[in-house]
């Protein structure tokens, strides 16, 4: 077997014990890694119940890695993590840069499971095929940043860290896993599953080869990508690509606000007023705010930053977090406190996505007088930074009464507020929405409704790709849509790309990296995939595996309780202002829009996977 280990190590924290189950080509190459090998192995390790409680010792935790991990090839160092969401219903798939796939893979293994709940809090390492299970009575309660240089001092920095914050020992539904410093599995509450197994952190580390069929030309395509990069760069600097290296994702900021996809306030615009907004202007930010850059190792395109505003931070915030807890909570004229509530939530272990959605959720309420400060006996605005400070620690450390409530997720906080506040909910079945405007892409809106993946922007690539012939051929798609449009054309577009960015995420390789028209063509990714693995697969073959991980995932995400989200009316409320003003989903196209998802997927009219779909992708 080349790539792959064919082996998975299964941990029982409970028992303290575990086994190594071992998987012959044949599953290899139907389940590959990443994704899909995490839905197959959930599947077999959950055998056969429906009913699975996301804090429960029944409920498994996935890491998987891809065929290239470890392999020195730039972006094949994603980890993809899969379990019952706690913020949600159903599974979530979240994923993260660093070293922890990577290690999984030198430490002779394709995955990691772990079941169980742990008596007393602990650190589990893994060296090669030794487990070991220690006490981390001393780490628990300790902020994420200073839990790890601990860990690092007293283990070595050999070790790769998975590790999760006071929110996530307190069982807040959105808490993350943050692997080493700066790199974190955001969505879906999965810091919460670790924290539920009394997991403060794992440690990963192998000495073993990873060995490719032809490691010759996956390092000489490997290495022409690099020069290209490299060459491309310098002619075009101001490229999306361009741009991620200057500036790394924090760039997005002045992309988005140009175009009116930048959440403002609650997402009830698209663009702050002020085009100054964050005090800086496009040509400073480089001078002024992104530091070094800090990329998953063998990475050209280094997205990844240090902080140069406040060098004492982890890293840069990344541009969905400073969206979500900048201008869409008010704070578009005062970064400092921006970048605070970020690192707050890095280093006690909260996804900054649905903390800012909470957190703008509550100031609309309050602005439009759903919720009074007179008998809540607390009111908070836009842009009000010292509350959103504490407020943002009394959500991770269970703090006070209000805290506390919103720690439990949206919908246990809604439940308990009253209905007058769902109007200003910018939720999908308990999960915030990322921080691309739903009304300004609706391709992208469309996809946040639907699972098995609801709410996640990396899952299908954007509505731009519509007036993009050149990349619609790339995936022989003869069809006609355009940005701003909800139709069969562009449901079209969509299924084709979720299939392609399945099969990345399958691959657990960087879409930075490896998105279409990015660093490499297809063909050179399918030579790579099929010199490192041995395989000879087809562009076709990659786009059904992609589309397999989706149908397996969906089907798990049916069978534990998961729903697509209801058409949300805040969506056909025309945007008031900016550079999208007027954009909105009309009701219509969406409903039509969801029948003819459903039919091209393959599913029911109730969205139910068919028993002759299931057969096709043999699952
Ligand atoms: S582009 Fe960014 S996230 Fe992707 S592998 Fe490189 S540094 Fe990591």
């Amino acid at each position: 077997m080349y790539g792959n280990t064919g082996k998975i190590l299964v941990v029982d924290v409970s028992r303290k014990n575990f086994k190594i189950i071992e998987k012959d080509e044949k599953y290899i190459k139907k389940f590959i890694g990443g994704a899909l090998m995490c839905a197959a192995l959930y599947e077999e390790l959950i055998d056969g119940h429906d009913a699975i409680d996301p804090l429960g010792p029944e409920n498994p935790i996935i890491f998987a890695t891809g065929p290239m991990a470890g392999g020195k090839v730039c972006g094949a160092t994603r980890v993809n993590i899969m379990s019952m969401a706690p913020e949600s219903v159903g599974i979530y798939l979240s994923q993260a840069g660093g070293e922890f796939g990577p290690s999984i893979k030198h430490a002779g293994f394709d995955a990691l499971a772990i079941t169980g709940i742990s008596e007393i809090p602990m650190i589990l390492t893994i060296t090669n095929d030794s487990v070991g299970f220690e006490d981390a009575g001393d780490l628990w309660g300790m902020d994420r940043v200073a839990a790890y240089k601990k860990i690092i001092h007293e283990m070595g920095n050999d070790y790769s860290v998975a590790s999760i914050g006071p929110a996530g020992e307190n069982l807040v539904r959105h808490a993350n896993i943050m692997f080493e410093p700066d790199h974190y599995a955001g969505r879906g509450g999965l810091g919460a599953v670790l924290g539920s197994k009394r997991i403060k952190a794992i440690a990963v580390r192998g000495d073993q080869d990873v060995i490719f069929k032809d490691p010759h030309a996956v390092r000489s395509i490997n290495h022409k990508g690099g020069q290209e990069f490299a060459e491309n760069m310098k002619k075009s600097p101001r490229s999306f690509l361009g741009m991620l290296r200057r500036l790394g994702t924090f760039g997005l900021l002045e992309l988005n606000r140009k175009t009116g996809n930048l959440p403002t306030r609650n997402f009830n615009s698209g663009s702050p007023d002020d085009p100054e907004f964050l005090q800086y202007k496009h040509d400073t930010i480089k001078s002024d705010i992104v530091g070094k850059i800090n990329p998953c190792k063998n990475c050209f395109v280094a997205c990844k930053k240090t902080s140069k505003a406040n060098p004492e931070y982890s890293s840069l915030a990344e541009y969905e977090s400073v969206a979500i807890l900048g201008p869409n909570i008010g704070l578009e004229n005062d970064l400092k406190t921006c970048l605070k509530a970020c690192e707050l939530c890095n280093r006690l272990g909260l996804d900054t996505i649905s903390t800012g959605n909470i957190i703008a959720w509550l100031m609309d309420c309050f602005e439009n007088k759903a919720l009074d400060a007179e008998s809540m006996g607390y009111s908070i605005n836009f842009g009000d930074g010292e509350k959103i400070i504490k407020l943002i620690e009394n959500i991770a450390l269970r703090k006070d009464d209000l805290g506390n409530l919103l720690a439990d997720g949206i919908n246990r906080a809604v439940d308990k507020l009253g209905s007058k506040t769902k109007p200003y909910l910018r939720f999908v079945k308990g999960i915030g929405i990322p921080a691309h405007m739903p009304r300004k892409k609706p391709g992208i809106g469309f996809a946040y409704l639907h699972g098995p993946n609801p709410n996640d922007h990396m899952k299908l690539e954007h509505d731009w790709i519509a007036s993009d012939p050149a990349s619609l051929k790339k995936f022989n798609l003869n069809v006609k849509s355009a940005p701003d449009a909800l139709d069969e054309a562009k449901i079209d577009i969509m299924k084709t790309t979720q299939a392609y960015f399945a099969a990345m995420d399958t691959l657990s390789l960087c879409l930075f990296v490896f998105g279409p028209g990015n660093v490499y063509t297809f063909e050179e990714i399918m030579g790579m995939l099929n010199a490192a693995t041995g395989f000879e697969l087809t562009f076709e073959d990659l786009m059904k595996i992609g589309e397999r991980a989706i149908q397996l995932q969906r089907k798990l995400f049916l069978r534990l309780g998961g729903q697509d989200e209801k058409f949300l009316p805040f969506m056909e409320k025309k945007i008031p202002k900016g550079p999208s003003k007027g954009a909105k989903i009309n009701k219509a196209d969406f409903e039509n829009a969801r029948s003819h998802y459903y039919k091209v997927m393959g599913w029911d009219k109730n969205g139910q996977v068919l028993s002759k779909t299931l057969k096709r992708f043999e699952i």
